[in-house]
């Protein structure tokens, strides 16, 4: 074994992972990367399916993300955003907030169903799971503090991962991560996620196609949300906010919404008076594809350039604007640890007064608004405003939507959806009747392994294959990918 995988074994210990295993087998030890591409120490080369647990943007050492970080190295790597500012702290927030509200989105009045105010204020933090967690601080602060509820509540989706802090974990509802620390966490409220593929609501058998497109519903999962709006209102403590993976919910298992749901949901928040909390840690960043897809066109823009106008978060593709707009892993290209947190004037100015007063958000970390990270971030941003950028996206997107066409060939896939550059593959042991593995046969950790072996990583959420390539991924690379998917079922199940 490596000496470098020796040090590994005997030191560290890896975040969701069963060490048993882990010490079983020499680990892949990374050394370098560029582009798409990793290099281990033996010097194989892999190609990054998942952009380095669903970060990485536009490939690894990007020269214009290095040379920016360079750059900024020249002058300063930290200092403290507590009682300082700084200059690529001051300049990435005025960029957030150009990006999140792109002149189309219309700023309606309060009681617009999905229109709401600008997102103006930027909170700096390190992880999607502090994103978060000063998402759900602030909501409740203001929710008290307005007068909505004494005893604030949030309710999130089925399948939900907010993170591994306690409140991001007490936002979310995968059980398997609650049982050991229930004592830890508050109750939040759950509801039905819209999983068309095991919708028990979806009366259309299986066919070789994106559950979404076959479904036959009737939308009852939005109706589920409005009655747990309903009965909260009813109890006489509606709730402060909802908690949503915009277009997809990844840990849940790559989870996509069907069109329009994401708009429908947020009139019912909206209708209740509750807020909407985005969490775009995994989605942000033109993750979701490239485009718009909902609305008719304002008058300045006519129906083409809508059809191309960029979005870069999920929300906006169905034009809704959240209350708060959680950011992290590829807020700096997938560089550094730097999250943000966007929310409105309306919750900023909730925590002014006289200083006597103690309205102050009392919350905060040693590394927030760290320079090098800001440095980072607003080089990938640029990056990703280039048309250049956007062509690649659309690019990316076709090509993964041909290359996977040939999954379905398998009978143990059962169910492929692809969210702009966003793909799960859902194995089954029988497609017809959607019949799934026992999740003690490892079936998406062992299909895994065998793509690995084939010079592809990623890594299962449970059975669901997921691919998140960079954006710089080649059509060539995206054909690897997919075939080592198929070539590992086939040799594998
Ligand atoms: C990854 C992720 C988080 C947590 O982010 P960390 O940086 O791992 O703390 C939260 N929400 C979503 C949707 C995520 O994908």
């Amino acid at each position: 074994m490596h000496k470098l995988a020796q040090l590994d074994h005997q030191y560290l210990w890896h975040p969701f992972t069963q060490m048993r295993d882990w010490l079983k087998q020499e680990p892949i030890l990374i050394v370098s990367g560029q582009g798409a591409v990793l290099r281990d120490v033996q010097g194989r080369k892999y190609l990054d399916a998942n952009a380095s647990i669903w970060t990485n943007l536009h490939g690894h050492r990007h020269p214009r993300i290095n040379a920016a970080i360079r750059k900024q190295l020249n002058t300063i790597a930290h200092s403290s955003a507590l009682g300082l500012a700084n200059e690529p702290a001051s300049l990435l927030g005025e960029k957030l907030v150009c990006l999140a509200n792109p002149d189309w989105l219309t700023h309606g009045q309060a009681g617009d169903a999905v229109a709401t105010e600008p997102l103006s204020r930027v909170f700096f933090s390190d992880n999607g799971s502090t994103a978060l967690e000063v998402a759900l601080k602030l909501a409740y602060e203001f929710a008290r503090r307005t007068g909505r509820s004494r005893n604030p509540r949030f309710l999130s989706l089925e399948g939900a991962y907010h993170g591994d802090t306690v409140g991001a974990v007490s936002l979310g509802h995968i059980d398997r991560f609650h049982q050991a620390y229930a004592g830890l966490l508050f109750s939040s409220d759950k509801a039905m996620a819209p999983y068309c593929y095991r919708c028990p609501h979806n009366r259309a058998k299986p066919e070789r196609a994106d559950a979404r497109e076959y479904r036959r519903c009737r939308w009852e999962c939005v109706t589920a949300v409005e009655r747990k709006f309903a009965a909260q209102q009813r109890q006489g403590n509606p709730y402060a906010a909802m908690v949503v993976e915009p277009r997809i919910q990844g840990a849940a298992g790559m989870v996509p919404q069907p069109d329009g749901w994401l708009r429908r949901v947020a009139s019912v928040v909206r209708g209740h008076g509750a807020q909407l909390i985005a969490d775009e840690v995994m989605t942000g960043f033109g993750r979701t594809g490239p485009r718009r897809l909902v609305g008719e066109p304002t008058a300045s823009e006519t129906a083409k350039s809508r059809r191309l106008a960029p979005a870069f978060f999920a929300s906006h593709q169905e034009e809704v604007q959240p209350d708060f707009l959680a950011l992290a892993k590829g807020l700096t290209g997938g560089y550094l640890p730097m999250a943000a947190t966007l929310t409105t004037q309306a919750v900023f100015d909730s925590f002014l007064g006289e200083y006597e007063e103690f309205k102050t958000f009392f919350h905060g970390h040693s590394f927030t608004g760290n320079q090098l990270g800001s440095a980072a971030a607003l080089a990938s941003l640029e990056v990703l405003q280039s048309q250049g950028c956007t062509r690649r996206r659309q690019r990316l997107e076709t090509g993964l939507a041909e290359a996977l066409r040939k999954l379905w060939d398998l009978p143990q896939v059962g169910d492929i959806r692809q969210v702009g550059l966003v793909v799960g593959i859902e194995l089954v042991k029988d497609w017809r009747r959607r019949a799934p593995f026992d999740l003690r046969q490892r079936a998406g950790i062992r299909i895994c392994e065998a793509m690995a072996r084939r010079g592809v990583l990623t890594r299962p959420v449970g059975n669901v294959i997921v691919l998140i390539p960079p954006y710089c991924t080649t059509g060539e690379q995206v054909e690897q990918m997919v075939d080592a998917v198929y070539r590992a079922v086939v040799e594998t199940l």
